[in-house]
């Protein structure tokens, strides 16, 4: 079943981050950040390649001083995706960073403030075609604007920050512009992109800045950038989490993923959330089946499912998928029982079998099996388990008549 929930796509202008294209009808890409520093050139790259690897599209260092721009220098060369230089507070960074070489630089509004700097910058980046994202931040919002908000960062105080950084681009002609106004609070960060998203056509790079360790960092982040990406607004998007900066670079692939704006590239593993049937742990044998697959390039759909009885069924849509029924293992494929292994052997199994069908095909799979008698030892645990549990294996009914039996005393 194809359908999409998601509001038309705004429509904005096209950029280009070094391969990379933002806004327009590109993809919408996936960003993060490495955390080393940026002079040590192998250990940033080894950070840059396993961000690509985890599905980031172009990747952030920051360009602090003169050691992160002659690191970038020999960084950007041999990275797998474009670097974007992250510039705080020195303009002559920035500089520093375009003769690196970088394909985008990130200039924070609140923290340079000089018109002839700002203009510098962007007519560098104007005669060597490299793009800058005008990055507003709610936490170092320009203290101006903050003073003429009342003392508060509000959604208008950072739609205006980042227009006065686009009228000094606009004086000199300069728009390879992609624009964020981040905040930590997501209803604030919501309603900033969708006033910014009312008064530019440029392409908005989205985020809940400061977001925090997972789990919590991880929600607030989706809150926000998924509300956006649902109403059709937001064109590259980066998780800022207190974590490996992997951690990220996944979220914002699976993100994408999961809402239907990114082709699967990577295992799309599902599990039931167990209940009193359950012959497994679920949340072991999920946890160890998605340590193994990993980043792996497997783009399936590949199911846990805690019992034989309601197993197969409920992930009949799954690629692949395993259930477990008295100490065993049931393999299915798009819901057709294929073999029965032993419980220990389960997530090999699981593993071994996508990548089967990867190279071989589910048809090609599926002629190979004893499909008869897969099905018949499934039915045969299906029914025992049954026998065993009833139709009520959370016990509700012996529960009710012992509550009854108390109110009744
Ligand atoms: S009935 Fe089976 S598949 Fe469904 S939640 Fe319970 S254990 Fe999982």
């Amino acid at each position: 079943m194809e359908f999409t929930a998601l509001a038309p796509r705004r429509r904005t202008r096209q950029i280009m981050v070094g391969d990379v294209a933002v806004g327009g009808d590109a993809a919408v890409s996936v960003q993060s950040m490495t955390v080393t520093k940026t002079a040590d050139v192998e250990g940033t790259l080894q950070q840059i390649y396993a961000l690509a690897a985890a599905g980031a599209d172009i990747v952030r260092c920051t360009c602090n001083d003169l050691e992160a721009a002659e690191g970038l220098a020999a960084i950007v060369p041999r990275s797998p995706v474009p670097i974007v230089a992250d510039i705080h507070h020195q303009y002559k960074m920035a500089l520093a960073a375009l003769e690196a070489g970088v394909q985008c630089l990130r200039l924070n509004p609140g923290n340079i403030r000089n018109p002839s700097h700002i203009k510098a910058v962007a007519g560098e980046c104007k005669d060597r075609g490299v793009p800058i994202r005008i990055g507003v931040n709610g936490g170092s919002l320009d203290k101006a604007l903050y003073a003429k908000y009342g003392g508060r960062v509000t959604p208008e105080a950072m739609v205006e920050s980042a227009q006065q950084e686009l009228a000094y681009f606009e004086e000199i002609g300069f728009d390879l512009v992609k624009i964020s106004v981040k905040a930590s609070n997501v209803p604030l960060m919501i309603e900033a992109y969708r006033q910014l998203a009312e008064v530019t056509d440029h392409p908005l790079h989205l985020g809940v800045t400061e977001a925090g360790p997972p789990p919590a960092g991880l929600v607030k982040a989706t809150a926000g950038i998924a509300t956006l990406l649902a109403e059709g607004i937001g064109d590259t998007i980066r998780y800022s989490l207190t974590a490996d900066p992997v951690e990220e670079a996944r979220a914002g692939r699976q993100l994408l993923e999961a809402m239907g704006l990114r082709e699967p590239k990577f295992i799309d593993l599902i599990a039931c959330p167990s209940c009193g049937r359950a012959e497994i742990d679920v949340i072991d044998v999920a946890k160890r089946a998605m340590d193994a697959f990993g980043d792996r390039e497997i783009p399936l759909q590949v199911a846990v499912m805690g019992c034989v009885v309601n197993g197969p069924g409920e992930a009949r849509d799954a690629d692949l998928g395993i259930a477990a029924g008295r100490r065993k293992g049931h393999l299915f494929i798009k819901g057709v029982n294929v073999r029965v292994v032993p419980e220990d052997e389960m997530v090999e199994t699981l593993v071994a079998y996508a990548e089967r069908i990867v190279a071989e095909g589910v048809d090609a799979v599926l002629a190979g099996e004893d499909l008869d008698r897969a099905r018949r030892e499934a039915e045969s645990d299906r029914l025992a388990l049954l026998g065993e549990q009833g139709d009520d294996a959370n016990d509700a009914r012996a529960r009710v008549e012992v509550i009854r039996k108390t109110v009744g005393s």
